[in-house]
């Protein structure tokens, strides 16, 4: 139950990504020879199901990248070194993921910028009027998460980039860890950027992807030299390659690559509904157990409206790393920390929370399971069960 952490791989990918190693692999783009031109021909088809999977106009829109945390940091410093300025502002949430805070809280210090946050209430959910207000004094880039990795919360993020772009603000949307679980459609949304990582959608580790509107990309400045990206090299002066290759120096992540693309195939195959089936019956399950208990502290949301499968929740008077380690001996894994969201744990007053996160291959008996270990942690220490009703 981590899979917010990461998750695990279809045999599908796993054999599919051998398959490339074993039978054609070669380095892309550069041999006139068999294996390059079917690794090369694999690896363009893997950008063209990312493309296809996201809706993105082109596939000039699609860079790859080792995961979110580069994509952002990659927009951070090709874009913002260029766009942000001293007399700037950046909007965040105080909900954002790490990944999705310190690269632009480090821009902002570079550039002698302002950084303004969202304000969150106490369910979890953004602000909306703060949003209104923060983002009616034009910052120069709003950056938001889909989906709070901490708490599950899901945030309307669609009308807050049509309110962002009413007042002329670039947005970036942290697609993490709402891109394994619901459909993104970046016309539909219509962000400037959007970043998400392949290994929490059932792809492997290693590979990522920032996708950027056409015209903004082309202006950015290239953010690694070397490789792929460069079309001429004199002595003194390089011409650099065009989009997407523009931004991807060096030998990219080939078959991690090509894995994301099969990860993609399996989710296409699956469907949105049967996925959305799976979590919410989860989801729903566990949350009226919880809630039964008065003994638990729920974080964000109580209720099924507006979140994906992540259940953050406290047993009262026990640390959450005993909880977390009491739950591995029954075989459940979750995570017991602050998820990378220091700033959220804050705001909620927790240092640490635990965190149960669902994906396809859980099931009922996984939820009855984490229902026991956290029994067995009231036993173990001395803690009586607060309700008959608890189960
Ligand atoms: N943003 C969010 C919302 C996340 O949940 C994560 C991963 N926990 C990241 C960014 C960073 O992703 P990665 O470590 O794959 O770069």
């Amino acid at each position: 139950m981590d899979s917010a952490a990461s998750s695990l791989k279809p045999a599908s990918v796993i054999e599919g990504m051998t398959e490339v190693y074993e039978k054609h692999y070669s380095n892309i783009h550069r041999g006139v020879y068999f294996t390059s031109q079917k690794t090369t021909e694999k690896y363009d088809e893997a950008r063209e199901k990312v493309r296809e999977f996201i809706n993105a106009l082109s596939e000039k829109e699609i860079i790859f990248t080792r995961g979110t945390t580069e994509a952002i940091n990659m927009t951070a410093s090709a874009w913002g070194e260029k766009n942000i300025n001293s007399y700037d502002t950046i909007l965040l949430t105080k909900a954002e993921h790490h990944s999705n805070l310190v690269p632009w809280q480090q821009l902002a210090k570079r550039k002698g910028a302002k950084l303004e946050y969202v304000n969150i209430t106490k369910e979890g959910d953004l602000d909306y009027e703060d949003f209104l207000n923060k983002i009616s004094h034009k910052p120069k880039l709003f950056a938001v998460t889909l989906m709070s990795n901490a708490l599950g919360n899901t945030y309307p993020v669609t009308q807050m980039i049509k309110e962002a772009h009413r007042n002329n603000v670039h947005v970036l949307v942290d697609a993490a860890q709402e891109i394994p679980h619901f459909p993104v459609d970046v016309q539909d949304m219509d962000c400037d950027f959007l970043a998400f990582s392949g290994h929490k959608m059932l792809g492997p580790t290693g590979i990522g992807v920032l996708y950027g509107k056409k015209d903004i990309l082309e202006k950015m400045t290239p953010y690694q030299y070397g490789g792929d990206m460069i079309l001429s090299v004199k002595l003194h002066e390089t011409l650099f390659n065009e989009l997407p290759c523009k931004l991807e120096a060096g030998t990219p992540p080939v078959v991690e690559a090509i894995g994301l693309g099969l990860a993609i195939d399996y989710i296409k195959k699956l469907g949105w509904t049967k996925i959305r089936k799976i979590e919410d019956q989860l989801t729903s399950r566990t949350l009226s157990l919880l809630n039964k208990m008065p003994d638990i502290e729920l974080y964000g949301k109580r209720d099924m409206e507006n979140r994906g499968g992540i259940i953050s929740f406290n047993l009262k008077g026990i640390h959450p790393h005993d909880v977390g380690t009491i739950l591995d001996e029954g075989g459940v894994a979750v995570r017991a920390g602050h998820h990378c969201a220091q700033p959220l744990m804050e705001e909620l007053k927790q240092t640490a929370t635990i965190r149960a996160s669902f994906y396809i291959y859980n099931d009922l008996e996984d939820v009855m399971q984490l229902i026991e270990g956290i029994e067995n942690t009231r036993r173990i220490f001395h803690v009586e069960r607060p309700s008959l009703n608890a189960v």
